[in-house]
């Protein structure tokens, strides 16, 4: 241990108390589901508590005690629903430190991420649909909207508590009720919330949290008295929902996959730049769907910014999720580590190259260092596939026409990023990239009053801000 070492600083694991085992929650009561699986820690792959697993009947009933609620709750003056809003913001924000812990010991994200990123987002979001919850006759969608009545949400493992606030805040804000399945990997701070519905006194049956994997949240998707569906997670699952909703009269908005183009003109700033691309790829451990997976790097300095590139990433801390100065967390399972492994193989196989800086793994669980690829092709699986991981694939490029088309060259279109100086160059590029969101100068920026969504296989539908609101009203 040299000088400039950090002395470990672990956040406290008792800061949080988990149960070893817990209920579905349905009609404002835990209660047993069809069976049950265990949820780990994937920093350590220790089991941190058996959840049920709600089987169709257990759907059957999540529904029919949304569809109970509905009337009620829809029928509130949207200032009272608003009460509720605010209140749940509000103990989120007071119980945001075992919330913190909770998701870090979950999926495996580093907590300086949970604690300063994921749950001042979750908050902000409550408060944001709090705000719109008695003005949404003035949204801009017609003088009298209507709630859709029952919201069927699926959502992934990356980001479990967050993309639990962008479904449910603007669904309870324009008066739907809620039946919300989070991922098998990531159960547990979609229960404490449950938890804090409870402390906040929301009517029983306005959210109910189902837990389960494919099955489960297929049961919901499906289910004839749901009357919107959310999904975020996978293209291919994506397209299953799209077919069984198809005719169905549902309402439907899919969140998808991404691989974004990170461009950095010759102009830019390179330290700057090189901030960013390390936060567009290595924020989260990579697991983020519109994360700057693919560098385009102008010719004339390509070097000199991976040589910055490469320094930095030899500062990267890996490894103990609860520790205050780990930058890269645990892989979020075993299977999505198995994925990032195949696809960096095919890598190496297609004759990119790889590097990595020197780290040390931790034994036990699921770990994968920070990655870049270079001599990548856009023929490569590295460059068309989402990884998913922390693994940046390098291309270049000679004009900017060149960096728009290798851009756009992707059958995704959930984000890019711009690097330049020069703010007409920005606004030209921009104009041109088919993506849900453009970041200039900067990368991975989030806030609930703005829009997120994407074109082509990225999906349909925006989240946050007032287009938000669209995907629950009539
Ligand atoms: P996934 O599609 O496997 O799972 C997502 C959720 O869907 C999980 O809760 C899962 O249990 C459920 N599910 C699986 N099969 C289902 C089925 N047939 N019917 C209904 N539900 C089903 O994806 P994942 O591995 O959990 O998440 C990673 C993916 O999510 C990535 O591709 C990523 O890009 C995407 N993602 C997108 C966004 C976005 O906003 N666009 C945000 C986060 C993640």
């Amino acid at each position: 241990m040299s000088f400039l070492d950090y002395a470990p600083a672990p956040e406290s694991r008792s800061v949080v108390t988990i149960e070893s085992s817990y209920g579905l929650f349905i009609d404002g009561e835990f209660g047993p589901g069809k069976a049950t699986f265990k949820t780990i820690n994937p920093a350590d792959e220790q089991t941190l508590a058996e959840v049920a697993l709600a089987g169709s009947e257990d759907v059957d009933r999540a529904v029919a005690a949304a569809r109970r609620a509905f009337p009620a709750w829809s029928g509130l003056p949207g200032a009272e629903r608003a009460k509720y809003l605010f209140r749940i913001a509000r103990i989120i924000q007071e119980r945001s430190r075992e919330l913190a812990v909770l998701e870090s010991l979950d999926n495996g994200k580093p907590i300086k991420e949970s604690r300063d990123v994921d749950l001042p987002l979750v908050a902000a979001h409550f408060f944001y649909y709090a705000g719109w919850a008695d003005k949404l006759e003035y949204a801009g969608f017609g003088p009298a909207p209507r709630p859709l009545g029952v919201a069927g949400q699926v959502i992934p493992w990356n980001f479990p508590l967050l993309m639990l606030a962008w479904k449910i805040a603007p669904a309870l804000a324009t008066g739907n009720t809620v039946v919300l399945k989070p991922a098998e990997t990531t159960p547990l701070s979609a229960l404490f919330f449950a938890d804090v519905c409870r402390q906040a006194e929301l009517p029983a049956g306005v959210v109910n949290i189902v837990t389960g994997a494919g099955d489960t949240g297929r049961y919901l998707v499906e289910h004839p008295d749901v009357n919107k569906v959310a999904f975020t997670g996978s293209t291919d699952v994506g397209r299953q929902i799209a077919r069984a909703v198809a005719g169905t009269g549902k309402r439907l908005t899919l969140e998808l996959g991404g691989k974004a183009a990170n461009i950095v003109f010759d102009d830019a700033a390179i330290d700057q730049a090189v901030e960013g691309i390390v936060n567009g790829i290595f924020f989260n451990q990579g697991h983020v769907c519109c994360a700057g997976s693919r560098l385009l790097v102008q010719e004339s300095i390509a070097e000199e910014l991976l040589d910055s590139l490469k320094r930095r990433m030899a500062t990267l801390r890996v490894g103990d999720p609860l520790d205050k100065n780990t930058d890269v967390g645990a892989i979020n399972s075993a299977a999505q580590l198995a994925r990032i492994t195949e696809l960096t193989e095919a890598g190496d196989a297609e004759g990119a190259e790889r590097w990595s800086p020197p780290c040390e793994l931790p034994g036990q669980g699921f770990w994968f260092a920070p990655t870049i690829f270079t001599g990548v092709t856009q023929a490569h699986r590295i460059a068309r596939e989402e990884i998913f991981g922390p693994v940046l694939s390098v291309l270049t490029f000679r004009t900017p026409a060149e960096a728009i088309e290798k851009a756009n060259n992707t059958p995704y279109g959930l984000s890019a990023g711009i690097w330049s100086e020069k703010g007409s160059r920005i606004l030209a590029v921009a104009d041109k990239l088919r993506a849900g969101v453009v970041w200039a100068n900067t990368f991975n920026k989030f806030d609930p009053t703005s829009p997120f969504g994407g074109f082509k296989e990225s999906g349909y539908g925006r989240e946050g801000g007032r287009h938000g609101l669209e995907a629950y009203l009539v």
